[in-house]
């Protein structure tokens, strides 16, 4: 159903990786179609591979070398096209602790922004982000999905040669 105070249609995207490599190549190939502004929210349990996702989404988005884990760092800035900022709030409990970080710079200002354990994020999670959920299931097989506004689902499945569908409220 759809959510009548949704300012944009939203859809849904869902797409599977055999191993690590497929994951990475889904980032690359979403990572290419990120401008400044955008935000990418991952959730996922630990090692559901949230951070494999954003390095591939960094390299599409012109990172040439060096992601990691930020998760000891809370934030990384990469150089790519455009600044990237990795960002991991495992370790942010409060909202006091939430309230210190440079989150405007981050979701506002002219980088994109790619955030695991993006839950914490709660209501401060800007509207118009893609939010990517990693399932895991088993062995190196991962079902990820993807809900944002409907014409960057429809560009992110293109890019992956899939289909975008409304999503299941
Ligand atoms: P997270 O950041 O969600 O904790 P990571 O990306 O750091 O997860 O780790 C994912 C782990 O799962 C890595 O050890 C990786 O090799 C493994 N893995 C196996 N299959 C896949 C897959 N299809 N996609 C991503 N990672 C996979
Ligand atoms: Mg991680």
């Amino acid at each position: 159903m759809r959510d009548p105070h949704s300012p944009v249609t939203r859809a849904l995207l869902v797409h599977r990786t055999e191993d690590e490599a497929g994951t990475e190549r889904a980032g690359l190939a979403w990572g290419a179609l990120l401008g400044p502004g955008d935000v990418v929210l991952l959730n996922g349990d630990l090692g559901a591979g949230k951070t494999t996702l954003a390095r591939g989404l960094a390299r599409g988005a012109g990172v040439e070398f060096g992601v990691k884990s930020p998760t000891f760092a809370i934030h990384l800035q990469y150089a790519g096209r455009m600044p990237v900022h990795h960002i991991d709030l495992y370790r942010v409990q409060s909202a006091g602790e939430f309230l210190e970080l440079d989150v405007d710079e981050w979701f506002y200002g002219e980088g994109v922004a790619l955030v695991e354990w993006a839950d914490r994020l709660g209501a401060e999670a800007p509207a118009r982000a893609m939010s990517v959920t990693l399932l895991d299931l088993g062995d190196d097989r991962r079902e990820i999905h993807v809900t944002g506004p409907q014409a960057k689902v429809i560009r992110w499945a293109k890019a992956v040669g899939g289909v975008a569908s409304l999503p299941e409220r």
